[in-house]
């Protein structure tokens, strides 16, 4: 939620963008204008990465102001649009065969859509997912924030009804709902959300005898829901650390993370391949050997530019399988020496 009585117009938030082109003259005058719950050209040339919330200084949360705006203004979908969208993810059904544990995993859509990217020991848990617990954070990509936070509450209920004290999220988007928005909202999260890399951290420190180091040198993709979340960025680290993993020190990573783009399609803002190809030339330009995403839909958008350099395009699930022999590093494309 943006904190009005927090920002001071200093318009860091917009003059740092990547994706426009803003003075920092303008950009105050913009904050100050949208403060006011008053269009400008910022609405329709953010592409939602979701930065601004990470860049401010004074935690005021850009984003959520300019989110809100969006929706507001149906900056980028129609009301018809949105609703029909909406509709499409809306459960209404009784919730069958829930399982009972205390700790359960959430696969949100992935489970039917990439259930490739959910094998083997390491996710030998109990799961929920499907559309009841679909996390809903795809809305603020199309500028209808206000969804996105109407079916939050429910979410949560679905997976408080586990009785879990412990909800580890296969996805990134899960794990900021969870972690930050739901609590932004006033929503109790009784349980604790768990993200994917401090739980591969855990399984992996538990099976330490198992890990041969695989002594590659890779790009991370950081994806766009991480800047809800970033104080779990150590569990990344700690993550490539553990399986011999060396994560390059390039431009576009952690606060400067770029993006996948592939947003631009679906908000009609021109051709992603350009940004695609500038991150994969970040990545081969410091030498990676492989690009390691932990979005699924950064793994899609990212991979043709990839393939142009040869480059593999690596689940971060995979490559932690990879170290405990479960994946053939090279039926990834990617070669160990
Ligand atoms: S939201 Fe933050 S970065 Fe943006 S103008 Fe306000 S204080 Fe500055
Ligand atoms: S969300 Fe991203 S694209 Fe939009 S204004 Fe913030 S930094 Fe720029």
């Amino acid at each position: 939620m943006f904190k009005p009585d927090q920002c001071n117009f200093c318009g860091e938030c917009i003059e740092r963008c990547q994706w426009m082109d803003v003075e920092k003259e303008d950009a105050i005058s913009h904050m100050k204008m949208m403060a006011k719950g008053e269009k400008t050209a910022v609405l329709e040339n953010c592409i939602t990465c979701y930065a601004c919330n990470e860049i401010c200084p004074q935690d005021a949360n850009p984003f959520d102001l300019f989110s809100e705006l969006q929706h507001r203004y149906f900056t980028f979908a129609s009301e018809d649009i949105i609703a029909s969208t909406e509709s499409r993810y809306v459960f209404s059904g009784e919730l069958k065969d829930v399982p009972q544990h205390d700790r359960v995993m959430a696969t949100c859509v992935f489970g039917k859509t990439h259930p490739q990217l959910i094998q083997g020991d390491m996710y030998n848990l109990p799961q929920v997912g499907g559309k009841p617990y679909f996390c809903w954070v795809l809305f603020s990509h199309m500028g209808a924030a206000g969804v996105q936070k109407n079916h939050a509450e429910d979410l949560v209920k679905r997976l408080a009804q586990t009785g879990a004290k412990e909800v580890v999220c296969f996805h990134d988007d899960c794990y900021a709902m969870l972690k930050k928005l739901a609590p932004d909202y006033g929503i109790t999260v009784p349980f604790k959300p768990v993200h994917l890399a401090e739980y591969l951290v855990e399984y992996l420190t538990g099976h330490k005898s198992r890990i041969k180091p695989l002594n590659i040198k890779i790009a991370y993709q950081r994806p766009c829901a991480s800047r809800h979340t970033p104080e779990k960025e150590h569990a990344i680290d700690e993550l490539f650390d553990l399986i011999g993993v060396k994560r390059v020190d390039r431009a576009y990573d952690r606060g400067n993370a770029l993006c996948c783009a592939n947003v631009k399609l679906l908000l009609g803002q021109g051709d992603p391949a350009p940004d695609q190809m500038k991150n994969v030339d970040d990545a081969v330009n410091h030498g990676a050997d492989a690009m390691v995403c932990l979005c699924p839909m950064c793994m899609q958008a990212l991979s043709a530019s990839a393939a142009i350099h040869q480059l593999p395009v690596v689940f971060l699930g995979d490559i932690a399988r990879m170290a405990i022999g479960e994946i053939d590093p090279s039926s990834r494309q990617l070669r160990i020496v």
